[in-house]
């Protein structure tokens, strides 16, 4: 056989070391997005005892990867505790998730409950089962929330999801709502948050094939795929491809609401504008302005400042935790 040419191994090399350049790349910008998210939000404070939950797809095991890699670095102390919830849908590799989680020799509970048996009990053939599974899901969660003593419920949503989220219901709840960041639970006793919210799908996939995560496959429930979401998600995929930094600049404005500029009398007192009374919003006097728009500037970031100590800091030399 024979041996390569110098010249292909330096090809190689060469290609090798660009992959790495990016990969490296890759990690900071997701791990800084998530610091910020963190920060911006308060998701995480000292001594919380943060609940990951993992469902085998690509988003969960990221966040669960990403805050791993923070909580080495952090200022502050937090714990991590992995959840997983084996809804027993036919076909679920039981064994992928302990296995990989007993690699990473971190603490973790599997909580089996036939979701999936009820959903179908419930729920006439042919009609999605969804909903009801998820709020299966969300009661389970909770609960295990309490007997771990959990501070934060970690969720592995991102940036597009959220943006999925608002138009679905923009498109058919009739709502300017999205997927928030941080959110109370109803009875004001879990604190849900989405670190991944700054992240990108697309950076996630490739985080995911980098890092080899055993991804479990989410079809198994036999559900059929929400087209509403599909349908929004091509939309933004294709306005992403056509128009780059459109996606950034729409979720920035979910960060830059103007409520004296849009029609909800209970966000602004529309009833009760006077003259002489008190000022529009900020920036919203434009009723007699043509408004000028300009080309998005895919990484403009005009967020408030972060505040003094951030999760990305490192931890001070002389800290007592190690
Ligand atoms: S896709 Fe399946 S597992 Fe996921 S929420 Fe719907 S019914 Fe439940």
């Amino acid at each position: 056989m024979n041996s390569p040419t110098p010249a292909l191994d330096a090809d190689a090399l060469k290609a090798e070391q660009k992959a790495q350049y990016n990969a490296n790349k890759l990690t900071k910008r997701l791990r800084h997005h998530v610091g910020d998210a963190i920060n911006d939000f308060n998701m995480i404070e000292p001594g919380d005892r943060v609940m990951v939950c993992l469902s085998g797809g690509k988003d969960s095991y990221a966040l669960l990867d990403i805050l791993l890699g923070l909580q080495k670095s952090a200022p502050i102390d937090f714990s991590l505790v992995a959840v997983n919830l084996d809804q027993k849908q036919p076909g679920f590799p039981e064994h992928v998730l302990p296995a990989y989680l007993d690699s990473l020799g971190i603490e973790y509970r599997i909580v089996e409950e036939d979701t999936y048996s009820i959903v179908k009990r419930v729920i006439p053939e042919g009609k999605t089962t969804c909903s009801l599974c998820s709020r299966l899901r969300r009661g389970i969660l909770y609960r295990v929330a309490d007997e771990l003593g959990a501070t934060k419920i970690a969720l592995g949503h991102h940036r597009d999801d959220i943006l999925q989220t608002l138009f679905l219901n923009m498109f058919y709840g009739g709502k300017l709502k999205a997927m928030p960041p941080k959110l109370l639970s109803d009875d004001g006793k879990h604190m849900v948050i989405r670190p991944l919210a700054y992240c990108r799908e697309k950076d996630l996939e490739r985080y995911a094939e980098q890092r080899e995560f055993p991804i479990i496959p989410c079809n198994l429930c036999g559900s059929q795929p929400n087209l509403q979401r599909q349908v929004v998600k091509e939309m933004l995929n294709d306005w992403d491809r056509r128009f780059p930094g459109r996606i950034e600049t729409m979720f920035r404005s979910l960060q830059h609401v103007v409520p004296s500029h849009l029609a909800d009398p209970t966000l602004f007192n529309f009833a009760g504008l006077a003259l002489g009374g008190a000022l529009p919003d900020e920036g919203g006097d434009t009723a007699f302005d043509r408004e000028e728009f300009h080309d998005p500037q895919p990484d403009a970031d005009d967020r408030p400042a972060r505040p003094v100590i951030s999760i990305l800091d490192s931890r001070p030399k002389d800290s007592a935790c190690g």
